[in-house]
């Protein structure tokens, strides 16, 4: 995916004009919210096991390089071809020489954001490999010639009708109804072949088991079994912050995942793959490839980022953000969008070219309640506000309003006068309408909303007269 997150306005300005997102974002943001909540509270060791769900990635952090090695040491002996990549250019290099060498003309893939993050469509461009995206949602997405709007759920943006109207179109035989399940059955005509035939499959892994080597992969088709056992070469890429030290570590963080995600107590399918096919398989890869990809996230650790290496990529902060909510995934114009996007991009790329995303927060803190990891991820949008003050990247307007904020802040006196003048001035402004929908230096915010017509007086105004009215009662 090419990254045009420094187009964020531009994107936010056409989302907000598109009804049918509206209605795909609204209808599945708040199933997702009503599913968690249900199944959190379902749960009565939520508390305990997010507590021991970020001690096990902190722990893992700090010997990061200590558990990769056992990791890499446990899959060779296992049977894996281990390789690094430093950078997406190296990791798409490995993918691209692998397909080649083995002479392949298809490759299945399961949804993996690392192969987003890496490119790794064009690397199969390069082989001249076909490539098949399986799970249901890329599919969709591979149809319309559209990239991923969230990490879980690639067509988020997508209303039902609108995948029909595409299945209709692009499907060998259409839909026998714009059913849910006619649809899904029609995704599965079209891709069951495929599977079998693929030269080359393509995951990632929701987890590395360092004192095992084996690989996790989660995922609710069955996709990742298709995708990774019939063809007789599986590369798996992955992020290198994936590790954890054993499968007992792995199944706090998959309890946690399955609930923050989709709601669910547990995936349909969660699949440990140890290597590739022993003699006495039925089936499986001849040829097993991990590829360890790091992508400025080992510049991460030790700093104040390095929380965000913690991730188990949920998207529950996404399905909670309110500036989500109303822009979707695109209008982030990266990889990884909502608000771990929003620390993420400019942690992988720069501040620059993704300077409107750390201000596209209201700092309303849900992100960080539901993260099943406890990531701040409001602190580290404010440590990416800081950063662009100290390079002069914030506009103008914005220094200027911050830093007159400032000195009104620390006097209070002249901040009690300021805000009752405001409350004053808005209401004079508002007077007869109930609302303002237009006003000088807020253009851009009144654009898509209005404000309703404040109470009379400041909160501070209305606090005092109200303690006055309790101590004259008594
Ligand atoms: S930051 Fe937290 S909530 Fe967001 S995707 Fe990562 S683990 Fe999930």
């Amino acid at each position: 995916m090419i990254q045009t997150s420094e187009k964020f306005r531009e994107h936010v300005a056409h989302a907000l004009t598109d009804a049918d997102l509206k209605i795909a974002l609204t209808r599945t943001t708040g199933l997702l919210q009503s599913r968690r909540r249900q199944v959190i509270d379902e749960y009565p060791e939520y508390a305990q096991a997010r507590i021991r769900a970020q001690a096990i990635k902190d722990h893992t952090l700090k010997h990061l390089g200590h558990y990769l090695e056992m990791f890499e040491a446990n899959a060779t002996a296992n049977g894996a071809k281990v390789h690094w990549a430093a950078t997406p250019g190296e990791a798409r290099r490995i993918v691209s020489d692998i397909c080649v060498k083995a002479g392949a003309k298809t490759a299945t893939r399961v949804k993996s954001m690392l192969g987003e993050e890496i490119g790794i469509a064009e690397a199969l461009a390069d082989a001249g490999v076909e490539r098949i995206e399986t799970d249901l949602a890329e599919h969709i997405i591979q149809l319309a010639g559209e990239a991923p709007s969230h990490i879980v759920m690639p067509a988020m943006h997508k209303t039902r009708e609108q995948v029909a109207s595409l299945f209709d179109e692009k499907h060998g035989v259409a839909p026998d109804s714009h059913d849910v399940t006619d649809l899904v059955a029609s995704a599965r005509r079209e891709l069951r072949k495929k599977f079998l035939s693929a030269d080359v499959g393509i995951s990632g892994a929701n987890f590395l088991i360092a004192d095992t080597g084996a690989i996790v992969t989660v995922t609710n088709e069955g996709n990742s079994e298709l995708t990774c056992t019939p063809p007789k070469t599986h590369i798996v890429t992955v992020g290198i912050e994936k590790i954890v030290p054993g499968m007992d570590h792995a199944t706090v963080l998959l309890r946690l995942l399955a609930r923050a995600a989709i709601g669910a107590e547990i995936t349909q399918y969660t699949t440990f793959y140890n290597g590739p096919k022993r003699e006495d398989d039925a089936d499986g890869p001849t040829d097993y490839h991990i590829v360890l990809v790091d992508n400025h996230r080992s510049e991460m650790l030790g700093t104040d980022l390095q929380p965000m290496l913690r991730c188990i990529r949920c998207g529950a902060c996404m399905n909670h953000c309110p500036v989500y909510a109303a822009v979707g995934g695109h209008a982030y114009g990266a990889v990884y969008p909502g608000p771990m996007g929003s620390v993420l991009t400019p942690a992988m790329s720069s501040l620059e070219a993704a300077k409107d995303l750390p201000n596209a927060c209201t700092l309303n803190g849900r992100c960080k309640e539901v993260c099943p990891v406890n990531i701040p991820l409001p602190d580290m949008l404010r440590t990416f506000r800081a950063r662009q003050w100290e390079a002069g990247l914030t506009p103008p307007l914005a220094q200027w309003a911050l830093k007159g904020w400032g000195f009104v802040a620390r006097r209070p006196r002249i901040y009690r006068l300021a805000s009752g003048l405001s409350v004053y001035g808005l209401r004079l402004w508002a007077f007869g309408k109930g609302r303002i929908r237009k006003m000088p230096l807020a253009s851009s915010w009144l654009k898509y909303r209005d404000l309703p017509r404040p109470e009379k007086g400041s909160f501070m105004q209305q606090y005092n007269a109200s303690e006055h009215a309790k101590r004259s009662r008594k």
